[in-house]
């Protein structure tokens, strides 16, 4: 089963898709993740994509449509597949239609969750990981049970994204409401979309999705 998760910054894609990880074995590809790691590792793309990242600007469509393609050649995906935070844009949507066609593969669903817009910004800004586990917390919604210690494996370090400020974040929604809302009607056309509340708590939504993926999106599950 191969899936797009879509909804602005802060809708919790990345969470879900977590879910689904460890819930069903489908493996989560998010361009942000490959992004970062980029980044972090200095690489030519990395180099390439670091101050566009940090301005929230969106990466180039080649660019991350050949790190898809690099990682569904790398194997380990046929539980099926998760695309968090990408496509972005048409032309991506394209290139992972051919990506997909040129593997024997296609979409089965696209998930869009619907959010409220004014509440994400304090979403995404709160946000922090742990930065040895990646346990996600949240400076309102989700602080560690005791402060400043991990929850899950008990590290004292924490980590916030560069591109979580307020500033950069208009800019995130900015470019989704621009490039990556006009791609729903690609998918809507395809009867692929389905709804689903991503205001609600994180248990409800990964309830939600779960309907959709096991009845065959026989219903809208909000
Ligand atoms: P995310 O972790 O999905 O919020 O992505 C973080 C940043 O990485 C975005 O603001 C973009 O700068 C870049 N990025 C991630 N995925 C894409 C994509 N599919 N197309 C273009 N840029 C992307």
């Amino acid at each position: 089963m191969n899936i797009i998760l879509l909804g602005p910054p802060g809708a919790g894609k990345g969470t879900q898709a977590g879910r689904l990880v460890s819930e069903r074995a489908m493996v989560q590809l998010s361009t942000g993740d490959m992004l970062r790691a980029a980044v972090k590792s200095g690489s030519p793309v990395g180099l390439r994509a670091k101050a566009v990242m940090e301005a929230g600007e969106l990466v180039s469509d080649s660019i991350v449509s050949a790190l898809i393609g690099e990682r569904l050649d790398a194997g380990g995906t046929d539980a099926g597949v998760i695309f968090d935070g990408f496509p972005r844009t048409a032309p991506q949507a394209e290139a992972l239609d051919l990506l997909l066609a040129e593997r024997g593969r296609s979409l089965d669903y696209v998930v869009e969750l619907e959010v409220d817009e004014a509440a994400l910004t304090e979403r995404v800004v709160g946000r922090f990981t742990c930065a040895r586990c990646g346990e996600g917390y949240h400076d309102v919604f989700k602080r560690p049970v005791k402060a400043g210690v991990c929850d899950v494996c008990g590290s004292t370090e924490f980590k916030r994204r560069p591109d979580d400020n307020a500033d950069t974040v208009a800019t995130r929604m900015a470019e989704y409401r621009a490039k990556t809302a006009p791609i729903l009607p690609i998918y809507e056309a395809r009867g692929l979309v389905y709804r689903v509340n991503g205001m609600a708590d994180i248990e409800e939504v990964a309830g939600a999705i779960g309907i959709i993926l096991d009845k065959g999106g026989a219903l809208d599950a909000f």
